[in-house]
């Protein structure tokens, strides 16, 4: 595809290779395998002589749309599909580093994240130090010889701390380190963390990538040579958390309608944020699209919008929160996010309720705080779905 084209367009027609049948719509290859024309050819295939399919868990035509579609998205030479976030990440990390090595991560990272950094991989002798999304020079200071990889998610989840991926990007350079970034909040309609010195992009298509919340998904995106044969896509295709073909198909047709979902997510979320901040029983909104976010300018520098994404504080705890939850009837009470539908989620009791409360209180997820994933609906519905519970 031709470089001039804007994204919207991208996402409409990058990874289209039509078939004999000539279909419009990308076909679904639902096929565990592929057929050779003869035994010198599957020996070609094996070896790498001759480039083509083989067996689904290596490449599949219709995840390689998917991967071809979100690498011109996210400006990366290569895309290796994975069958979730959590794996792409555990990809990247098996793909590349070993035991002995270290990484440097956010204090501010999605739930299962922390616990694979710090439970799983620590049985496997690769450490975490943990650090401030916010604070570039403790990045600076937890680098060790042993480091090589530097982990955030910006905005964070949930409290939307904005990371300086450029700042970052410059420190792990000088220390030799590879940059890691989830963007799974803005998705590439919003930021484009590569651009802004990012070695690695992760995502979890499970998001707003698929958008409606019906798969499982994820993707790991940077330079050919550390995807293709840094480990990463060796990884994938002897571990085996593929992406699967049908899944890779619905999120294609998501990416169709990610720059218009994004927009108005993002409207929609700003809208809320406003009314939110000027209600009496609410005592902090976090919104990276408000001025009274602490990171509001560099929010505006690094992503195109605040994103869909909002979390609030209620005056009296637990017990206020979980009443905002239950007097809703329209907002979905579910973990997840980035859904056309909005979802409401209490987090110190779900995504971090499995991270120690020390913790928790480290990161600032106290018991009144709620995240809302704004979806697609009238924002004056949302507004009094809310409106019962906050009263
Ligand atoms: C959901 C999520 C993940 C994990 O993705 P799955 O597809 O659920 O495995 C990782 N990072 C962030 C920021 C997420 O929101």
């Amino acid at each position: 595809m031709s470089d001039n084209f804007d994204a919207e367009t991208l996402a409409l027609h990058t990874g289209i290779h039509r078939s004999q049948f000539n279909e419009h719509s990308e076909a679904m290859y639902l096929t565990s395998s592929f057929v050779f024309e003869s035994a010198a050819q599957a020996a070609a295939r094996f070896s790498g002589a001759e480039p083509g399919n083989i067996y689904s868990r290596f490449s599949n035509p219709t995840v390689s749309a998917f991967e071809e579609r979100l690498a011109a998205l996210e400006g990366a030479e290569a895309c290796v599909a994975t069958s979730t976030g959590m794996s792409a990440i555990l990809a990247c990390v098996m793909g590349l580093l070993s035991a002995g090595d270290h990484i440097v991560a956010s204090r501010s990272l999605f739930g299962a994240t922390v616990n694979l950094f710090d439970h799983i991989l620590r049985r496997f002798k690769i450490e975490t130090t943990f650090v401030s999304a916010t604070d570039t020079a403790a990045w600076s200071a937890a680098v060790k010889p042993s480091t090589k990889l530097f982990f955030l998610e910006t905005p964070s989840n949930p409290l939307t701390e904005i990371s300086n991926i450029t700042a970052l990007s410059e420190i792990a350079k000088k220390a030799g380190v590879w940059l890691a970034v989830d963007n799974c909040f803005c998705s590439p309609m919003l930021q484009k963390p590569l651009s802004l010195g990012a070695d690695l992009v992760i995502h979890s298509a499970t998001k707003y990538l698929d958008g409606q919340g019906r798969v499982l998904g994820g993707a790991v995106l940077g330079k050919r040579d550390l995807l293709m044969d840094g480990g990463i896509f060796g990884f994938l295709r002897t571990a085996g958390p593929t992406l699967s073909a049908f899944n890779a198909w619905v999120i294609l047709k998501g990416i169709e309608t990610l720059k218009i979902r994004m927009d108005a997510h993002a409207a929609h979320a700003m809208e809320v944020a406003n009314w939110l901040e000027k209600h009496p029983n609410v005592s902090r909104v976090y919104y990276p699209g408000l001025p009274s976010h602490p990171q509001y300018d560099l929010a505006k520098y690094q992503q195109k919008s605040g994103g869909g994404i909002v979390s609030f504080e209620v005056k009296g705890g637990r017990e206020a929160a979980w009443r905002v939850i239950d007097s809703t009837r329209l907002i979905s009470i579910t973990a997840n996010l980035g859904d056309a539908k909005s979802t409401l989620t209490h987090p110190a009791s779900t995504t971090h309720g499995r991270i120690s409360q020390e913790a928790r209180d480290a990161a600032g997820i106290t018991e009144g705080l709620l995240r809302m994933a704004v979806g697609l609906e009238a924002v004056k519905d949302l507004q009094a779905d809310l409106t019962r519970g906050l009263s």
